[in-house]
């Protein structure tokens, strides 16, 4: 691929291949995501890990925005780096910039961390998979239903006692199988190096 044209050309369908994938998984554990609009808690406590390609995805679409957003949102990046540079521990964790009054002002824009978010799936480490479950199943959101607190799994025997019609679900969705699988092998796109979204600006 020779000019940011095509990447992007490619990475749109990469963005619409996998949003059907998401979309219909969304749909199919529809009984236990209680995502809706204005719901922010994910966008308010994170590192937000993000690829170059993505990144610049993100940045076209933060061009695109009406000056005074993009104003607000310039200032809320600033303010994070600063508090960045004086942090001492190991995590950083941020409200991202890009939440303006509660929703997402880059949306058709954001990185593939913010689309599976509010799924369970498995992580691959080590020749280990681990359970990502969104960590909102403990302010009552996202699962919280059939949670297994002990276990930290979601649990059968709770999904039979409720009563749902489907079982709850964990899904091969993990941004590190989406971009290699998906993005790398079918598309050919190159994601570049992953850091943390702030890092980008
Ligand atoms: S994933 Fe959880 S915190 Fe995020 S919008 Fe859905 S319910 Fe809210
Ligand atoms: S880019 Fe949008 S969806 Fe992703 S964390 Fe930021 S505000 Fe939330």
């Amino acid at each position: 691929m020779h000019n940011m044209n095509e990447v992007f050309d490619s990475y749109c369908q990469f963005i619409r291949v996998i949003t059907q994938r998401i979309n219909t998984h969304f749909e199919e554990q529809s009984e236990y995501i209680h995502c809706k609009e204005g719901c922010s808690l994910c966008c308010r406590n994170g590192e937000y890990p993000c690829t170059d390609l993505e990144s610049q995805f993100l940045k076209f679409g933060m061009n695109l925005l009406p000056m005074q957003l993009k104003v607000v949102i310039e200032d809320n990046i600033h303010n994070i780096k600063n508090e960045k540079a004086k942090f001492k521990g190991n995590t950083f964790e941020y409200v991202c910039p890009f939440l303006i009054n509660d929703r997402c002002s880059v949306y058709n824009f954001r990185p593939l961390i913010c689309r599976t978010f509010g799924l369970t799936y498995y992580e691959h480490s080590n020749g280990k998979n681990f359970l990502k479950i969104p960590f909102c199943v403990k302010e009552g959101l996202n699962y919280h239903e059939v949670y297994d607190e002990a276990e930290a799994c979601l649990s059968s025997e709770l999904f039979k006692q409720k009563g749902f019609n489907v079982e709850p679900q964990a899904y091969n969705l993990s941004p590190d199988f989406l971009i290699s699988k998906v993005g790398k092998e079918m598309l050919g796109l190159d994601f570049g190096e992953l850091k943390t979204i702030i890092d980008w600006f």
